[in-house]
C-alpha cells in the first residue's frame, strides 16, 4: 500500500505561497515557511520537531540534530550537510533563522533529507531488477589520464567487476559497453531508458590538483518548484537515496576519502529516466589514489562497495515488502549493539521505519569509524554544470 507523503504535499503546497507563511501537512504538522529570494525555506527547528530529533552537541558554529542513530549537521550560510558523517552538498545554502535557528531549503528537505530519512515515502518506488552499468569514456575518448591510470581503462575494469558482484546478488546487469570503444552520451542514455525496472550507474575517474583525492557521487540537480523538470528529475528523491547509499558504501568499505554527494547538470544524468548516479571513483591525478585505482584489489573493493550500495537501495525501494517486514527486516546498522529502539514519530505513517533508517545508517560507520591514512580533499572543485565529466 502506498502511503501519502506529508512532506511531498508540503512542497506542492508551499510553492504557491509568498513568505512568510505557515502550512499544515496532512498529519497536522505546522511548518513555518520563509522565502529568501526565490527560494522557500523551513526552520531547522521544524525539521527537528517533525522527525522527533533532539539537539546534539556539535562542532563550533554548526547545528546538529538527531535521535541517537541519525545525526544531521548543518553550518550557517553553508551548502554542506553532514549526514551521519557523510558529506552532502545542499542545493541551497542554509540561511539564518529567528532566535539562532537555521533555515533549510524546502527542496533540500523534500529531495535530499526526507528520502534518506524515510525512503519508504520515495515517489515512484519500485523494485530494482536491472542495473545498467556504464563505464565512462572509451575508444578515442580515454578520459582523465594520470601517472598510473587511464580513466577509460579503469572504469571498464571496475564495471566488469561490478557486474559480477551484482549478478552474485541476483541483479540483472546490462553494460552500456563491455569493450574499449566510444559511445555517445545519447547511446548511454538510450541503454538506460530502454531497460525495465532499472537503475543506472556511470563510473568515472576524476582529475584536479595533485593534492585532491576522494570519491564523489553525483545526481542531477533537483527540479525547483515552477521550473520545467528534466527527464532525470522524475526520480529526484530516489536519485538522492541511491547516490547516498553508493557514496556511504564506498567511503565505509573502501576507506575512500569522502568527497561527498553532489548535484550537477551532467547531460547524461539529466536525460536518464530511471534512478541514476554518476560515481567519480577517485582522482587519477592524485599520486597515492591514482596508484590505488590501478590495483586489481582496490578495483574489486570498489565493485563490492558499489554492489552493496545498490543492494541497500534496492531493499529500500522494494514495494513488495510489507510495512511490517520493512520495519523488521532492515539490515542492522553497524555495530549491531548500537541499535536503539526507534523514537516515536508524529503520526504512525510518518515514523521513519527501520527500513527508512537503513538508508541513513548506511552512513553510520563510514567516515566516523574510518581511520583513513589519507587526508580529506581540501575544497574539492565544483564541477562544471554541463555534460563534462
Ligand atoms: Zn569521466
Amino acid at each position: 500500500m502506498k502511503l501519502p507523503s506529508p512532506i511531498l504535499s508540503l512542497l506542492a503546497c508551499l510553492c504557491l505561497y509568498a513568505a512568510p507563511c505557515t502550512a499544515v501537512t496532512g498529519d497536522g504538522f505546522m511548518w513555518h515557511n520563509t522565502r529568501v529570494g526565490q527560494t522557500d525555506y523551513l526552520p531547522l527547528d521544524d525539521l527537528r520537531s517533525f522527525y522527533k530529533f533532539i539537539p546534539v552537541e556539535g562542532g563550533a558554529g554548526t547545528r546538529t540534530v538527531g535521535n541517537g542513530e541519525i545525526n544531521l549537521t548543518f553550518g550557517p550560510d553553508s551548502r554542506d550537510l553532514l549526514l551521519n558523517g557523510i558529506r552532502c552538498r545542499l542545493s541551497h545554502p542554509t540561511r539564518p533563522g529567528g532566535q539562532g535557528d537555521l533555515l533549510v531549503s524546502k527542496v533540500d528537505m523534500v529531495k535530499l533529507i526526507d528520502p534518506v530519512l524515510r525512503p519508504t515515502y520515495i515517489p515512484n518506488r519500485r523494485a530494482v531488477r536491472t542495473v545498467v552499468v556504464d563505464a565512462g569514456h572509451g575508444g578515442h575518448d580515454v578520459g582523465t589520464v594520470g601517472a598510473q591510470v587511464r580513466e577509460a581503462d579503469t572504469t571498464l575494469l571496475v564495471a566488469a567487476a561490478l557486474g559480477r558482484e551484482l549478478e552474485k546478488r541476483g541483479f540483472q546487469v546490462q553494460f552500456t559497453h563491455s569493450d574499449n570503444r566510444y559511445l555517445s552520451d545519447q547511446q548511454r542514455v538510450d541503454a538506460a531508458n530502454t531497460a525495465q525496472d532499472a537503475i543506472f550507474i556511470s563510473l568515472h575517474l576524476n582529475s584536479g590538483r595533485s593534492d585532491i583525492q576522494g570519491v564523489e557521487t553525483y545526481t542531477v540537480e533537483p527540479a525547483e518548484p515552477g521550473a520545467q523538470p528534466l527527464p532525470g528529475n522524475r526520480n529526484d528523491a530516489a536519485n538522492a537515496a541511491l547516490a547516498i547509499a553508493l557514496q556511504s558504501s564506498l567511503v565505509r568499505r573502501c576507506g575512500a576519502v569522502d568527497g561527498g554527494f553532489r548535484r550537477a547538470h551532467f547531460s547524461i544524468l539529466s536525460s536518464v529516466e530511471c534512478p541514476a548516479a554518476l560515481v567519480e571513483l577517485g582522482y587519477a591525478t592524485h599520486g597515492a589514489e591514482g596508484a590505488l585505482l590501478a590495483t586489481q584489489d582496490y578495483q574489486a573493493s570498489l565493485a563490492k562497495a558499489l554492489a552493496e550500495g545498490v543492494a541497500t537501495f534496492a531493499k529500500m525501494m522494494d514495494p513488495e515488502t510489507t510495512l511490517h517486514e520493512r520495519e523488521t527486516a532492515a539490515a542492522a546498522p553497524a555495530p549491531p549493539a548500537a541499535v536503539k529502539p526507534a523514537a516515536p514519530a508524529p503520526v504512525k505513517q510518518d515514523k521513519p521505519t527501520k527500513q527508512d533508517k537503513n538508508a541513513a545508517n548506511t552512513t553510520t560507520s563510514s567516515s566516523r569509524n574510518k581511520a583513513s591514512t589519507r587526508k580529506p580533499a581540501a575544497n574539492p572543485p565544483r564541477r562544471k554544470a554541463s555534460g563534462a565529466r
